[in-house]
């Protein structure tokens, strides 16, 4: 009988062949059937396990990891909205601002009476703290936000001619405005690269083995090692999606979601990430 190359790796190398085999064939000595017998009792390769019984020692490295994620995200998500409302990259920079401790829900829900009044730096400018605080005081952290939307119109105005900068430093500097804000605008109003990694980013990426980043600034480089420039804009509304879904702050251990179980199937305790 002529053997299969295939045939012989899978006697030799596949723990579950080796099961197979021993319940197939019985214990050597017990007067069970010969190699050859044995062989040609092996199953046909349209019984070959499925590629998913060979997961038990997970993705070996982060690069696998990575490819694996992104797969599985633009199978979940292969069109992702920006979830706060906005017309401009001006509405866009004061929805990202007014977004931080509060949710694009409730944004959602100030921004329209907000922008009815003034949706141009101009306009906004014009208005009070006391007028834009009206509008947004639903909103957590609403003074300070109220404050720096004020400012930040003024900037915009006074240095440059009303037109949002599509530039880092420039959008940084801005009253309220940070990394993380200034990424989102530039990815999403301009389309220039940038990885904008909030707290669902930060921890999920640290539970599928992307990163060990102890803050966002090195999860943020991690990921942009990982990933192409052409696929960050999906990635970070992807990844943004999927946590808001699943993956809650402190409410899983980590061996719940396909995710985490494709990418660590031998996770026994709960995973502690680093906040962010
Ligand atoms: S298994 Fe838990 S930690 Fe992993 S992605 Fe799902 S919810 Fe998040």
């Amino acid at each position: 009988m002529r053997v299969h190359n295939l045939q012989l790796y899978w006697l030799i190398d596949w723990d579950w062949h080796l099961v197979a085999g021993k319940q197939r064939f019985g214990k050597v000595g017990q007067g069970c059937l010969t190699f050859k017998n044995a062989i040609s009792n092996l199953p046909t390769f349209s019984s070959r396990p499925s590629r998913s019984s060979v997961k038990k020692s997970g993705m070996k490295t982060r690069k696998e990891r990575a490819e694996y994620v992104g797969r599985k995200l633009e199978e979940l998500y292969p069109e992702v909205p920006i979830p706060l409302d906005h017309t401009d990259a001006f509405t866009l920079l004061i929805a990202v601002l007014l977004s931080a401790q509060c949710t694009d829900k409730r944004v959602n829900l100030v921004t329209p009476a907000l922008f009815a009044k003034a949706s141009t730096p101009e306009a906004m400018m014009k208005l009070s703290v006391e007028e834009i605080l009206e509008c947004i005081k639903t909103c957590g952290l609403a003074n300070s936000k109220a404050k720096n939307i004020k400012k930040l119109a003024e900037v915009v105005v006074n240095e440059y001619d009303g037109v949002v900068p599509a530039d880092f430093q420039k959008l940084e500097r801005l009253a309220g405005v940070g990394h993380k804000t200034a990424s989102v605008v530039m990815i999403h109003a301009f389309k220039i690269p940038a990885f904008p990694v909030d707290t669902h980013i930060h921890r999920l990426a640290q539970r599928w083995g992307l990163t060990k980043g102890k803050n966002v600034e090195q999860t943020e480089a991690d990921l942009k090692k990982l990933y192409p420039k052409e696929k960050w804009e999906d990635l970070h509304l992807q990844f943004i999606t999927y946590g808001r879904e699943y993956c809650t702050a402190r409410g899983c251990d980590g061996t719940v979601c396909e995710i985490c179980r494709t990418t660590y199937p031998n996770r026994k305790k709960p995973f502690v990430a680093n906040k962010a």
